[in-house]
């Protein structure tokens, strides 16, 4: 299955383990870091076990959408529910998984207090749950959501399916809680691939925010069209930075969660599409970001825990290509991280001597303003929140009043202590991380509860002997091959509305540079291509490789540089299909893609190898005549490689798909 659909040769650490439990039908917590692979570990078991759904519960809309496109760019049956649908599309989905039709059904956690939702997953058999990003459940957790918290009752009333819940956090309070609350019974535990070699973990010290301006600046200017994340402590500090990058010419837009959700949107598409390369960000630029080519992420500000540095650090290189990490420090940043703490957790004894001020005023109501000490004080809401939590004061407008005048007794100060010292632990370790002067690397595993490499040699502290430890040149052709597989990557996704590594990543595309397959074989042979995907974008990157390994080999002398006319055996037998519907006298598009149940784009790249290896001989009925010398025209009278700028010139006048066609006949030979 995993070669078969997601078109990888080999598992990566871990995954192997925890789908034999899943498939045992063993609960499980998986600890794997972000873009370690956990999703594969319950989508491989959704196929290989063709009987009962598998439900998905993943906190955020995006990401949910990230993985539902993913997974049916590979034919897989995934579909999704969320609020922001209407309720007829979501009978529908609910339908299709009553009869079956669905293997993996994602779903917002804010679902499952819908009763009529409830009663509808009751005609589905759900054969097994997943709870992705399963910290959230967690008050331990840097990212707890109350619709979380529920899941154990839920799973329950789901008939207790064997459950594998996933997460990147490490810290052991956290996995407890996730194994409680969720009732897993006797879970199998994986801690698993911490260690990602292929990211570089460097910190440096700077000093003033214009100096660290200044380094930013330095790191970012040679990227050359790589995408980057910067994260900011806050949300002011991202929106001056930007401005400050901007000044310096560097193009790159600021995001945080104080913008409108539809710039929010905008930037996070206009990043996953590579019209922005840069985003200045808060800690909100979070979970729904997937991008598997950032490579490179800085750090500003030194974040609040280890696990937060890695999570957002680990968004780096998730395509295993060579990435950088940076955090950048400053004694101050510890001062800022220490203000948020007393924000979030104030101390006991201010919860009390609150409500002591409460009490005094015998139920009378307190302005709020009479009850801080100075203007905004940190942690004031969290300790009136405290209060309101545990009953012992109520909220009216900007007022308070006490419920009743002895419930000091009642207010949790040991677990409101140990929520600040658990803080301010973390954040010792973080500040030990940004301060080391031994291997960064060895910090991080350790932390995690993972044995260090016996070799790093990747990190700041391991690389300070050993400075110009270049990076391998890639020769000049494949890197030109290479940018002409993106810029064809980009029509594909252009034309499907999906972002460009949906289609394919850069890691594949790079393994394509290299290899240059000639054939559909040759093709399926790189990593990350699987047979749907080579049905739908195969042929437009084959265009494109087999020329460049035609150049790179020149034909041997005494043998026709034309390939010879290939024999309907050659094809594939679902291309073979589309072909005996070319013969029957189809030519529409349309048509074909109803008659076999396909995407019309996958017809497109049937008709495109069939005109391409000469086994459909014309363009006779698929595209009016004219456009061909239009688009050979636009195309200067040389090879096509990347579609979009021909698309760009000529506009509407030309579809892409008919550009697929034109090009697959002109490179016939
Ligand atoms: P996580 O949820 O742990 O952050 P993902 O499941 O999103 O990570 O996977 C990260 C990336 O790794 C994805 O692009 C995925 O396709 C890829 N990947 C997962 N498993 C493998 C594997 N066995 N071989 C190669 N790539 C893999
Ligand atoms: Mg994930």
């Amino acid at each position: 299955m995993l070669r078969e659909v997601f078109g990888y040769g080999s598992f990566r650490p871990g995954q192997e383990a925890v789908i034999a439990d899943v498939l045992a039908g063993r609960d499980a917590l998986v600890v794997m870091p972000t873009g370690g692979g956990k999703s594969i570990c319950y989508q491989v078991p959704a196929l290989v076990l063709s009987e009962g759904l598998t439900l998905v519960v993943s906190p955020l809309l995006a990401l949910m959408k990230d993985q539902v496109d993913g997974l049916r760019a590979m034919g897989v049956a995934a579909a999704a529910i969320n609020s922001t649908q209407e309720t007829e599309a979501q009978r529908a989905v609910l339908a299709a998984c009553a009869e079956g039709r669905v293997r993996l059904l994602y779903v917002a956690p804010e679902r499952f207090q819908s009763g009529s939702f409830m009663a509808a997953l009751r005609a589905i058999r759900i054969a097994r749950l997943a709870v992705d990003e399963a910290h959230c459940i967690s008050q331990w957790g840097h990212d707890f959501r109350p619709s979380y918290r529920d899941l154990g009752a839920v799973r329950e009333r789901l008939g207790s399916p064997p459950t594998v819940a996933l997460t990147a956090t490490a810290d052991p309070l956290v996995r407890q809680d996730i194994v409680e609350r969720l009732r897993l019974r006797e879970p199998a535990i994986h801690v698993a691939g911490f260690d990602r070699p292929n990211l570089r973990f460097e910190t440096a010290r700077a000093g003033s925010l214009g100096e660290k301006a200044e380094a930013v600046a330095d790191e970012l200017a040679p990227l050359r069209g790589a995408s980057a994340i910067v994260y900011c402590a806050t949300r002011k500090r991202t929106e001056d930075l930007a401005r400050e990058l901007q000044r310096r010419g560097i193009r790159c837009a600021a995001y945080h969660a104080g913008l409108p959700d539809s710039d929010r949107r905008r930037i996070q598409d206009a990043f996953a599409r590579d019209a922005v390369r840069i985003i200045v960000a808060t800690n909100a630029f979070g979970m729904g970001i997937d991008k598997p080519d950032v490579r490179l992420v800085i750090h500003h500000d030194l974040p609040d825990s280890i696990e937060s540095y890695y999570q957002e650090a680990g968004r780096a290189g998730r395509d295993g290509d060579p990435a950088r990490c940076l955090l950048l420090f400053s004694a101050r940043d510890r001062q800022l991280r220490e203000y948020f703490i007393e924000m979030a957790h104030p101390s006991a004894e201010r919860v009390i001597e609150i409500y002591r001020a409460l009490v005094a005023a015998e139920g009378r109501r307190v302005h709020v303003r009479d009850l801080m000490k100075e203007e905004d004080e940190p942690g004031f809401n969290a300790a009136v929140q405290a209060l309101l939590e545990s009953g012992l004061a109520v909220k009216q407008g900007w007022t308070l009043a006490a419920t009743r005048p002895d419930g000091e007794g009642a207010i949790d100060t040991a677990m409101l202590e140990a929520h600040r010292a658990h803080s301010f632990r973390k954040l010792d370790a973080m500040e030990a991380y940004a301060t080391s002067r031994t291997c960064l690397r060895a910090r991080l595993l350790a932390y995690f509860g993972e044995a260090p490499p016996a070799a790093c040699g990747n990190c700041g502290p391991c690389l300070a002997g050993s400075r110009g430890a270049a990076a391998e040149e890639r020769p000049a052709a494949e890197e030109a091959l290479f940018q002409e597989l993106r810029g064809i990557r980009r029509a594909y996704a252009e034309a499907e509305g999906v972002p460009p590594y949906i289609v394919a990543s850069d890691a594949v595309l790079r393994e394509m540079a290299r290899r240059k397959p000639r054939n559909r074989a040759e093709m399926l042979a790189v990593p990350g291509m699987g047979r749907v995907k080579f049905e739908r974008y195969g042929e437009g990157f084959l265009a494109a490789t087999r020329a460049a390994a035609q150049a790179a080999r020149p034909a041997p002398a005494g043998r026709s540089p034309r390939p010879a006319m290939r024999d309907a055996a050659a094809f594939a037998p679902t291309v073979r299909e589309t072909l005996s519907l070319y013969e029957d006298g189809l030519r529409d598009v349309g048509e074909m893609a109803k008659a076999r149940s396909l995407a019309p784009a996958t017809i497109v790249s049937h008709l495109a190898e069939l005109l391409a290896a000469g086994a459909i001989p014309s363009l006779e009925g698929l595209v009016e005549p004219g456009k061909v010398e239009l688009v050979r025209a636009a195309a200067g009278g040389g090879p096509i490689g990347s579609l979009k700028p021909l698309k760009e010139r000529l506009g509407d006048v030309v579809s892409y798909d008919e550009l697929h066609l034109i090009r697959a006949w002109l490179s016939r030979g």
